[in-house]
């Protein structure tokens, strides 16, 4: 567990670390469904200013939109099992194109398997060679191009559990509920605009289970990946949200260090 700590984020200046021209570079977040990576990967967005990347948000505006590629996952991602490298892969890199992410940039729930973990390796370590031969002079001193920083988050599993079955979303406004921990006022409408709210079909209990099934076969060996590169630390997802997030926010700075 990490105790090292700095102030909240809020009220901090977008952009900065330790307040000196911080880059925070590409940073993966992992850990279990629900285990806070949407969370947190926000809090980090809003302190820095660099983009979070949530592949599975990005399946899921492809399944609202009902795009070739969201019929395709749909019914994966309603069974808990995991979208094909090779979709989620296309995915991240058309994403990892986009100028926006120069500064670095947050993955949330990406990497998943071992063979995207190596799909993205190669991808940066091309990127940085690229850099290092100053083909890309622009880019030579951007964060885009640092080594990845790993932090891997950890909740027990009946508080995981309570957190995925019992969250509830706005479809109207996109607010996040917790039947539990943070209900809304008056029965299941949104507090802000009265909106009935909905739950994610693979937020259901027999789906999560088989979400942490997956996990613990194909994600869990990720983790190991980047505990074995170094770069890597692992920080207490059970504590207040603004508490994980100054843990992170040490944790990346004094891994970049
Ligand atoms: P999440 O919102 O991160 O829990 O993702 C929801 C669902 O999207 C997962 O249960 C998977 O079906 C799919 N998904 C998200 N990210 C990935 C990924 N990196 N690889 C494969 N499937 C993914």
């Amino acid at each position: 567990m990490v105790t090292a700590s700095v102030p909240s984020h809020q009220g901090m200046q977008a952009g900065t670390g330790t307040g000196v021209n911080f880059l925070p570079g590409p940073i993966l977040l992992l850990g279990a469904p629900g285990v806070g990576k949407g969370t947190q990967a926000k809090a980090l967005r809003a302190h820095w200013g660099i983009p979070q990347i949530s592949t599975g948000d990005l399946l899921r505006d492809n399944v609202v939109r009902g795009t070739e590629l969201g019929r395709a996952a749909k019914l994966v991602m309603d069974s808990g099992e995991l979208v094909s490298d090779s979709i989620v892969n296309a995915m991240v890199a058309n994403r990892l194109g986009e100028a926006d992410v120069r500064q670095g940039y947050i993955l949330d729930g990406f990497p998943r398997t071992l063979n995207q973990a190596d799909w993205l390796d190669e991808q940066l370590a091309t990127e940085s060679a690229l850099a290092g031969l100053e083909v890309h002079a622009e880019q030579f001193r951007a964060g885009s191009t640092l080594p990845v920083v790993a932090v891997a988050m950890q909740v027990p599993y009946t508080l995981l559990l309570r957190r995925i079955t019992g969250r509830r979303t706005c479809p109207a406004c996109k607010r996040i509920y917790n039947i539990y921990f943070q209900p809304p006022a008056y029965d299941l409408v949104c507090d802000i605009d009265g909106t009935p709210l909905t739950q994610r079909a693979d937020d259901v209990e027999e789906v999560f289970a088989e979400r942490l099934r997956a996990y613990e076969e194909l994600t869990a060996p990720v983790v190991e990946h980047y505990r074995s590169l170094g770069r890597f630390a692992e920080v207490d997802g059970d504590q207040t949200v603004d508490r994980v997030t100054s843990d992170i926010l040490a944790t990346v700075q004094r891994l970049r260090g």
